[in-house]
């Protein structure tokens, strides 16, 4: 059985290899990326069992995904749906610092999930289950699939598992703010940044945001603050942590590479403070690459960041 069951969408991306407008780039470079594939990635370089379920669709972007997924050491368990097309996301650096991102995804394979495609067995064996707030904003099949899951993890004492990951270009902050709510409740461990969390709780600071969505039922708050680091809020306890200081060149992927590292710690039954760690340490890996994933960290690399001597020999 595996360790982490997680589920979502995962879709080809283009990228552009410089900086500048995309109307510009003279090539693109071909990846695949998805916040919970990401978080998958991440866990099978630290060494655990994952699986991975989405829908594809019939084509050379959906062979790419499973192909990556696969060669990453993950149980691939796509679903190639004919009926539609695998949803593409485009990456152009605009400048330096700024990253955008255009989906091309509505009526996408991905978007097509159902709860018929969730695997009550593997879940049910799982020891942890995750999902993100994207899926719920995907569709309505998504969205009972996401549900439906929940449930059969709550049912077998999977621990469940919620990165809120807002998407503004899929639902408005109303929308997804009211869906959070109820998806909260029903979670062991919830990851958000401060803007996420305000989308479903009040404070003034970010203590009193971790505190509110623990009161709706997770046990395990988790605030990730980008290069300020991570704040988690665990049994009324809170516990700080600063980022690794490293050079960013792509934010994309912090925060699935952070709970990928915090939930490889948690199966490893490390402190939370360990948890933390692990967490601030891969997110910091993903940021110093371009890829979403291509900068996670395997365990031997864990020490890397701490490491004295720049050249390993
Ligand atoms: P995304 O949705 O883009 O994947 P996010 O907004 O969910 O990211 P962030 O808060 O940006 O998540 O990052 C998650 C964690 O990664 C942070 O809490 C921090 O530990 C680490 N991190 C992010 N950015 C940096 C950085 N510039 N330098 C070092 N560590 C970073």
């Amino acid at each position: 059985p595996a360790d982490v069951v997680t589920m979502g969408e995962t879709m080809a991306m283009l990228s552009t290899p410089r900086i500048g407008l995309l109307r510009h780039a003279a090539s693109l470079d071909l990846s695949s990326g998805g916040a919970e594939s990401n978080l998958a990635i991440g866990l099978a370089r630290l060494g655990h069992r994952v699986s991975w379920v989405g829908r594809v669709g019939a084509d050379e972007f959906g062979a790419l995904i499973c192909r990556t997924l696969a060669a990453e050491g993950i149980d691939c368990r796509s679903i190639v749906d004919p009926a539609a097309p695998t949803g593409l996301m485009i990456k152009a650096r605009r400048t330096e610092a700024v990253t955008r991102v255009s989906y091309y995804r509505s009526g996408s394979a991905g978007s097509r999930l159902s709860p018929q495609d969730v695997d009550t067995a593997l879940v049910s064996r799982a020891r942890v289950l995750y999902l993100t707030g994207i899926t719920p904003a995907l569709s309505g099949t998504a969205r009972e699939a996401v549900r439906y899951a929940i449930d059969v993890a709550r049912r077998a004492g999977v621990l469940v598992c919620l990165s809120l990951n807002y998407r503004q270009a899929l639902w408005s902050e109303q929308a997804a703010g009211a869906e959070f709510a109820e998806l909260v409740t029903q979670a062991d461990l919830v990851f958000a940044s401060e803007a996420e969390a305000r989308l479903v709780v009040g404070g003034d600071t970010v203590e009193d945001l971790a505190a509110e969505l623990s009161a709706l039922g997770p046990r395990q708050v988790l605030i990730t603050r980008g290069a300020r680091g991570a704040l988690a809020y665990v049994d009324g306890e809170v516990l700080i942590a600063p980022a690794y200081p490293v050079s960013a060149v792509d934010p994309v992927g912090a925060g699935d590479a952070f709970a990928a590292g915090y939930l490889s710690a948690t199966l490893d039954g490390m402190s939370i403070v360990d948890c933390l760690d692990r967490a601030c340490l891969a997110g910091a890996f993903a940021v110093t690459v371009p890829g979403d994933w291509e900068g996670l960290p395997d365990r031997a690399d864990l020490a890397l960041l701490r490491a004295e001597d720049a050249v390993l020999r």
